[in-house]
């Protein structure tokens, strides 16, 4: 393996003066560094299991996921999965966005997972918990054997990314989709060139995820589009919703689904530095809005469905297919789905 030499860890011992702390008891083969991922330490596991069953009580479209990732390098500020890289002993600011966990042999776990009798093929969303399409997947490849045991066993797939990855893999999503069903899902909340870059600085540009819309449409695919989590005072307003659904309409999406940020556990104190450091004005705006709770209140969320509303219909974007993955990033109550009009 060409990165053997960036090895800063074998079987969990460190090689150099790194902590590794959490990471054995999940699998940890080796840890490694690469050049072009400056910044980034890839910790690889050999995962026991690929499969994960959501509780009953979550109440989402789906039973089952598949992460191939944990912690991601696209850095979103909101990102409500950060609270999981605490599992491991990381931290989940600067650790969630680069001590990336890749479990190298995902797709062959999943499909002795897949060929159980037992396997009732339930749907399976992809992308739930941190993006299959970060960066790291450029190396690891991780999906397209994912995609493929998910195919073959004949169960349904849905995919929620950021990343512009993806268009690797349409061609393999294209034959997927006629072996069962599949949907493809992109998010994109943030048309402000400069505001992307400070709040989801790891992610491709709105414009190159507003390419992926087109391309992921130009394969024969329909394509949702996550216009979320909406941040409060920052990409709320009707001049920048009008002006992003307009564009996401324009690249072929076939649905959106809108709601506002929410900001739970540790989320909560990482996003908030960050608010602190770039809009300091609105801190105090955020906590009368928040207050001690993790969910913006029942007055805002209607506010937002009405201001969304007509602009979704004014886009032409209430289409009736609205893919299963979508709720998985949805869990604050009444979001603004297209499909609901
Ligand atoms: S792309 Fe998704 S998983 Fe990755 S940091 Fe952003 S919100 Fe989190």
């Amino acid at each position: 393996m060409r990165w053997a030499t960036q090895a800063v860890a074998v079987n969990g011992k460190p090689v150099d003066d790194g902590a590794l702390p959490g990471l054995q008891r999940i699998g940890l083969v080796r840890s490694v560094r690469a050049p072009q991922f400056e910044g980034v330490t890839f910790h690889e596991v050999l995962c026991k299991s690929a499969l994960n069953k959501i509780p009953d009580a979550a109440a989402l479209p789906f039973r089952y996921t598949v992460n191939g990732y944990r912690g991601c390098s696209h850095a979103c500020r909101y990102c409500f999965a950060r609270p999981t890289h605490e599992y491991l002993d990381f931290n989940c600011g600067n650790d969630f966005d680069t001590q990336v966990v890749v479990k190298t042999n995902v797709a062959e776990v999943l499909r002795r997972e897949l060929a159980r009798p037992s396997w009732r093929r339930d749907a399976v969303a992809l992308g739930t918990n941190t993006d299959p399409y970060q960066r790291a997947e450029g190396r690891y490849a991780l999906m397209p054997g994912i995609i493929g045991a998910l195919a073959d066993s004949g169960t349904p797939l849905s995919i929620l990314t950021k990343g512009t990855l993806l268009r690797r893999d349409l061609p393999l999503i294209s034959a997927a989709a006629e072996q069962v069903p599949v949907s493809v899902s992109v998010s994109l909340a943030v048309g402000d060139a400069e505001l992307h870059r400070d709040v989801e600085p790891g992610t491709p540009t709105p414009q190159a995820r507003l390419g992926l819309i087109a391309a992921i449409r130009d394969a024969g695919l329909d394509c949702h589009v996550m216009v979320a989590p909406v941040l409060p005072h920052l990409t709320d307003s009707v001049e920048h919703l009008d002006a992003l659904l307009g564009d996401v309409a324009a690249a072929g999406a076939t649905g959106v689904t809108v709601f506002g940020l929410h900001l739970r556990g540790s989320t909560r104190g990482w996003f908030m530095s960050w608010l602190a450091r770039s809009h300091p004005d609105l801190v105090t705006r955020y906590r009368e809005l928040y207050g001690r709770g993790a969910y913006l209140p029942p007055s805002y969320r209607g506010m937002l469905r009405a201001r969304a509303a007509p602009l979704i219909a004014k886009h032409r974007l209430a289409g009736d297919h609205r893919p299963f993955a979508a709720a998985a990033t949805a869990p604050e109550p009444e979001p603004v789905q297209a499909t609901l009009f």
